[in-house]
């Protein structure tokens, strides 16, 4: 008898995050469309993270196809060093103008990870070429997360993630996220590190893996002008905030001062491939031209800019920029407002948040409130049981969905929600 595509894949598969000794069984979808992922068994799941947060549009939408499809026929990929590409040139136009404050470059690489290696290895030999090499140390924020490779887990917070490779990690300073108490100790904090600093990276508005934490603009703002008058390089890794996920086109509109550098992933392509990018301002870009080749930014990787990938970054832009989704997002944002004034206080919250898109509920737990917290697998199964995905991060429960999601399938899941506040 033939086996089952489940079966395959536990002969086979070694997936992500996933204790491989009897893991929950891995669900086979076959098609997704709009808000909708549907399983092999005939099964449809409304999905409310979407997917790991990349796939802001939904799933299969026809546009982005359709750009796709084309630029298949057209050109599939082309070595990036020496040779460009109306794709990459286009999407590096459009982009520019839409970050906040003035920025001036556009380097692409794969994916998130990548485009956090990128943005700390621009800060660290921009030092280095100014001839201040001593200027090594970066500064992020506790539960941060940059990435999986070893940079971006150097600068994210110590976790249960990167235990095992604790000793191979770099030296990062970390700090508290700012609130009216602690302010003024952090800023006394980065004045006192300066002379060592090379930069400071950061989830603006919400720290999504730490489990949706949330902070507020206006001391994120102090921080950085405080980075700023020390001369202290800063990075805003939106790759999970980034294209209207915060309410805002990107978070670090709510800022009223600029970054140096941002990293876009996850939305980029509108969920469809992986593609990172690391854009940067004149200071940071002008370190680098010399006639020294010792000054050149010797990284890059062998899918840099590819066509397909850019031709659906331009037309996830596209839908993005069309008032309809603008017009979504803010639907969303709005409902969540209510439901969460209709949530707070509820004696199995500890605590209940929401930024844009994103709503998060934090959920009491007599045990250990860690990533490993039990009522993460109950929740879990709970939710897919009734044909929703989500996916907490430990006790934290939360919504990230697709701007398409229908105010029908917002209140199905608000209404799981409450009959999971009963049951659970
Ligand atoms: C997901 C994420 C990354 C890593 O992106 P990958 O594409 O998974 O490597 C980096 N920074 C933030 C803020 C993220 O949410």
């Amino acid at each position: 008898m033939d086996m089952s595509l489940q079966e395959r894949d536990s002969r086979v598969i070694w997936h992500p995050f996933t204790q491989m000794k009897d893991p929950l069984p891995h669900i086979p979808v076959v098609r997704g469309e709009g808000a909708y992922l549907y399983s092999e068994a005939g099964t449809r799941y409304i999905d409310a993270v979407s997917s790991w947060w990349v796939n802001i549009h939904g799933h299969a939408h026809p546009h982005i196809a359709e750009k796709v499809a084309e630029q298949l026929r057209t050109l599939e990929h082309v070595i990036f060093a020496g040779f460009t590409h109306e794709p990459a040139v286009r999407l590096a136009e459009r982009l520019l103008p839409l970050l906040p404050g003035k920025q001036e470059r556009v380097f692409y690489s794969d994916n998130g990870s990548t485009a956090v290696e990128v943005a700390i290895k621009m800060c660290l030999q921009y030092w280095a070429n100014k001839g201040k090499g001593q200027r090594k140390k970066i500064l992020a924020f506790n539960h941060a997360y940059h990435g999986d490779t070893f940079g971006a887990m150097s600068v994210s917070g110590r976790s249960i993630f990167t235990q095992p490779f604790a000793e191979m990690l770099f030296d990062v300073e970390f700090i508290d996220l700012p609130d009216a108490g602690n302010i003024e100790q952090l800023k006394s904090t980065i004045k006192y590190l300066s002379t060592d600093l090379a930069c400071f990276i950061f989830e603006p508005l919400v720290l999504g893996s730490g489990g949706m934490l949330m902070y507020e603009a206006a001391y994120l703002d102090e921080l950085i002008r405080t980075c700023r008058q020390q001369d202290v390089l800063t990075i805003a890794d939106e790759v999970m905030t980034g294209f209207g996920r915060t309410g805002r086109f990107f978070a670090c509109e709510a800022l009223s001062v600029e970054p140096d550098i941002f990293c876009l992933s996850k939305g980029l392509t509108g969920g469809t491939m992986p593609m990172g990018i690391t854009t940067c301002n004149t200071r940071v870009f002008e370190a680098f031209l010399s006639d020294d080749k010792l000054k050149t930014l010797y990284h890059g990787h062998s899918f840099t800019a590819n066509p397909v990938a850019c031709a659906a970054s331009l037309a996830s832009l596209d839908i993005l920029l069309n008032g309809r989704t603008l017009e979504n997002i803010r639907r969303i944002t709005d409902r969540h407002r209510v439901f969460m004034q209709e949530i707070k206080g509820h004696p199995k919250l500890k605590d209940v948040r929401q930024t844009g898109t994103i709503l998060a509920m934090e959920w009491q737990t007599s045990g250990a409130t860690s990533y490993l917290s039990d009522i993460r697998d109950r929740l879990y199964n709970y939710f897919l049981a009734n044909g929703i995905l989500m996916r907490p991060l430990g006790n934290v429960l939360y919504i990230l969905p697709p701007y398409v999601l229908s105010d029908e399938d917002l209140d199905y899941i608000y209404q799981t929600i409450l009959s999971a506040l009963k049951e659970i």
